[in-house]
C-alpha cells in the first residue's frame, strides 16, 4: 500500500533527510536504512542514518556503517539533525515507541514522517506510508520503493545492492521462511547483478561468531532448552547468571530460538531471557499458530504471525510458567 505520494515529488530538489529505525537494529533494520541512505546521497540529498542504539558486531562491515549516528555516543547532533530535518524515514517500523530514545524527538520533529515497513498493524503518524505486511522484509519494500515507485532501479549500485541482499537475507532466515516468495528471488537475482557479493554476505553474517558465543550455544542446548511435547513446543529461559558466565550480550543471542524450532515436530519455540530490567520473549512457530497474538495478549509484545517478540517484568521462573500454561489454549493448532 502506498499512501501520501503527492509527498513524493519533494524529492525533487536537495532534502535535509534523517534515516531512523527500530532500537536494537537488526539485519534488515540496518541494511534497509543504509542502502536507502546510499541511494539518496547519489541523489545529492543532506542525509544521515540516527539509530537509539549501537547495532550487532555481526553487522560491523556493511557499506556506509560508519557514518551512522548512534545517540548513546553522539546525542547532540543526533537530535540537532532530527529537529532540523525536513524528511524523517521511518523503517522496519510502525509504532514510534519501537525507536525507543528517539521517538520523543521524532514526535516532536516538524518533518514529514515517511513510513517504510512490513509489521502488522502500522499506527497513523506519516504522511507518506509505503507498507505491506507480506514483504519478506523491509529491504524488499526499500528495493521496490527505488525501482518501482521512483522507476530508479537503474541507480541500485553495489552498495544499494549489498545492504538491500543482507536485509532480505537476514529477515527471511536465509531464504527458508514462507516470505520468501518467487518475488523475493527474483530481487536477490538483480542485486547479484548489480553487485551484491553474496558469498561474501553470508560470510560476513553467519561465519563471524566468537568462541564465547559459540560455547553459550553448546551450554544453552545442554543446560537451558525444556522440550514439551505434548505440546509440540520448546523453550530455552536464560538466567542473568548464564549470560554473564559468557559475557553475552542482546546480539549474540540473535538466532538461538530456531535451534528449538529445528527439532521435528516443533511447532513453537520460545527463547526467555532474563535482561535484568525486563524478561524478553523472543516466540518462532510454523503454519497457522499466532506468535503475535500470544505476545500481544500475554506479554506486552506483537509481530509477525511466525515470529514474534514481547517483555515482561515479572521473574524469570513465571514468566516460564506463564508461557507453559498458555499451550492449553493453542493445543488444536499445536498438535494438527
Ligand atoms: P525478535 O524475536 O527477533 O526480537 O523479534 C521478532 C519480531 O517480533 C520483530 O521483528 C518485531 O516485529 C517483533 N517484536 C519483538 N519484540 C517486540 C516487542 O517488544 N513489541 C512488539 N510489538 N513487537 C516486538
Ligand atoms: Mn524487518
Amino acid at each position: 500500500m502506498l499512501r501520501g505520494e503527492n509527498h513524493l515529488a519533494l524529492l525533487t530538489e536537495p532534502r535535509r533527510i534523517v534515516i531512523t529505525t527500530h532500537h536494537k537494529p537488526d539485519g534488515d533494520a540496518l541494511g534497509s536504512s543504509l542502502a536507502l541512505y546510499h541511494w539518496l546521497k547519489k541523489r545529492n540529498h543532506d542525509v544521515s542514518v540516527v539509530l537509539s542504539s549501537d547495532f550487532p558486531s555481526f553487522l560491523d562491515w556493511m557499506p556506509g556503517r560508519s557514518d551512522v549516528i548512534i545517540y548513546t555516543e553522539k546525542s547532540k547532533i543526533a537530535t540537532e539533525l532530527l529537529a532540523d530535518a525536513e524528511i524523517i524515514f521511518c523503517l522496519d517500523y510502525s509504532a514510534l515507541s519501537r525507536t525507543n530514545i528517539l521517538e520523543r524527538f521524532i514526535t516532536e520533529s516538524p518533518a514529514q514522517k515517511w513510513m517504510i515497513d512490513h509489521h502488522l498493524d502500522p499506527e497513523d503518524f506519516a504522511s507518506l506510508t509505503y507498507w505491506d505486511s507480506s514483504a519478506a522484509a523491509t529491504a524488499q519494500l526499500i528495493y521496490t520503493f527505488i525501482a518501482d515507485v521512483i522507476g530508479a532501479g537503474q541507480e541500485i549500485d553495489a552498495d544499494i545492492a549489498t545492504c538491500l541482499y543482507a536485509g532480505i537475507m537476514t529477515d527471511t532466515g536465509s531464504f527458508r521462511f514462507r516470505s520468501t516468495t518467487a518475488a523475493v528471488h527474483y530481487i536477490i537475482a538483480n542485486l547479484i547483478e548489480a553487485g551484491a557479493r553474496n558469498w561474501e554476505i553470508h560470510e560476513h553474517i553467519y561465519n563471524s561468531s566468537t568462541e564465547r558465543r559459540l560455547k553459550f550455544l553448546g551450554y544453552a542446548l545442554l543446560n537451558c532448552l525444556e522440550v514439551i511435547p505434548e505440546y509440540n513446543t520448546a523453550l530455552f529461559a536464560i538466567s542473568k547468571e548464564d549470560l554473564a558466565q559468557f559475557d553475552i550480550t542482546t546480539g549474540d543471542t540473535e538466532g538461538l530460538v530456531n535451534y528449538a524450532l529445528s527439532i521435528k515436530g516443533i511447532r513453537l519455540a520460545a527463547l526467555i531471557i532474563d535482561r535484568t530490567e525486563l524478561i524478553k520473549l523472543s516466540l518462532r512457530s510454523i503454519g497457522e499458530i499466532p506468535c503475535n497474538e500470544i505476545c500481544k495478549k500475554y506479554f506486552n509484545g506483537g509481530g509477525h504471525l511466525n515470529a514474534s517478540g514481547g517483555s515482561s517484568t515479572a521473574d524469570l521462573a513465571s514468566v516460564v510458567n506463564t508461557f507453559i500454561a498458555i499451550l492449553p489454549e493453542y493445543k488444536d493448532i499445536l498438535t494438527k
